[in-house]
């Protein structure tokens, strides 16, 4: 329990399924009031916000899309409407497909780039300008990928969108410390969410990808969790500008494990 996120109001984007789903519920469960923003109607977030009250826990959702300006603007506004202030934000949304570079159709580049990294900056910028006008020394959180680090072929443009979230985050924080408004990544590796299902389904596939995390298994979407709500947290608070890897250590060449290369 960190229980300096009591009553803390914070923000989730593509809260709805996976990673931020799962740090809806560790937030709520912290005592934190949870936004959760979803995107497609089908994925409308309702059983979640009554599984958070039902455990104790305070959610409401608002639907939109994290590319678009008056959208995210939309998130803070909501925030600040129904819970009076916005003291953590987590850019999660994010989105992946898989095509060979020299076909990468430029709608495909656009969309990866304007959900995973202008979303990103989008929501960045709204909670630092929130944080800024209401004296609020908050945290700011990316959900950006090991491919902010990794190369990956066929999956260019989410390699882009997630490595210009690295650098983002880093001038993001250096400018942000004076106020004392903290800028994070969290790196995931490979973890069990619909991003993953059809990959994962294909067991050829799922040993493809476990051979290449040194720990031998694929994370939970709430072994990401737990990164996030310590970086929300005081217990976090001399960590800035820093991405936390939480990717049982595929970001560590295994190619080399027992002594190989
Ligand atoms: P997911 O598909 O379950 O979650 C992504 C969510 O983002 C969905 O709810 C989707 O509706 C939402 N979304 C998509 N476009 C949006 C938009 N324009 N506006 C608002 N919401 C939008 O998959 P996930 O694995 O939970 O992904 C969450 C984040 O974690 C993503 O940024 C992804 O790149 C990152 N990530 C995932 C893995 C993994 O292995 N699962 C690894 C590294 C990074």
């Amino acid at each position: 329990m960190y229980t300096d996120l009591t009553d803390k109001v914070v923000i989730i984007t593509g809260a709805a399924t996976g990673i931020g789903k799962a740090i809806a519920k560790r937030f709520a469960s912290e005592g934190s009031k949870v936004v959760i923003n979803y995107f497609k109607e089908e994925e409308n977030p309702e059983g979640l916000v009554k599984e958070i009250e039902e455990a104790g826990g305070t959610a409401s959702i608002i639907q939109g899309d994290v590319s678009k300006e008056e959208d995210v603007q939309g998130f803070v506004r909501f925030a600040h409407d129904t819970y009076g202030r916005l003291d953590i934000y987590v850019n999660n949304a994010g989105i992946e497909n898989e095509v060979p570079s020299e076909n990468l159709p430029i709608e495909d580049w656009q969309r990866v780039i304007n959900t995973n990294l202008t979303g990103t900056f989008l929501g960045c910028r709204e909670a630092a300008k929130y944080m800024l006008e209401h004296g609020i020394k908050g945290s700011i959180i990316n959900v950006s990928s090991v491919h902010e680090i990794i190369p990956w072929p066929h999956f260019a443009h989410y390699a882009a969108s997630k490595g210009g979230v690295k650098l983002l985050m880093e001038s993001l924080a250096l400018e942000f410390a004076p106020d004392g408004i903290r800028v994070n990544n969290i790196a995931p590796g490979a973890i069990d969410t619909p991003i993953n299902a059809e990959k994962f389904s294909d067991p050829e596939k799922k040993k493809g990808v476990e051979k290449l995390i040194p720990l031998g298994y694929i994370g939970e979407p709430e072994q990401v969790a737990s990164c996030a709500v310590f970086l929300a947290s005081d217990q976090a608070s001399y960590v800035t500008g820093t991405t936390l890897i939480a990717d049982g250590g595929m970001t560590k060449y295994p190619g080399f494990q027992a002594g190989k290369g």
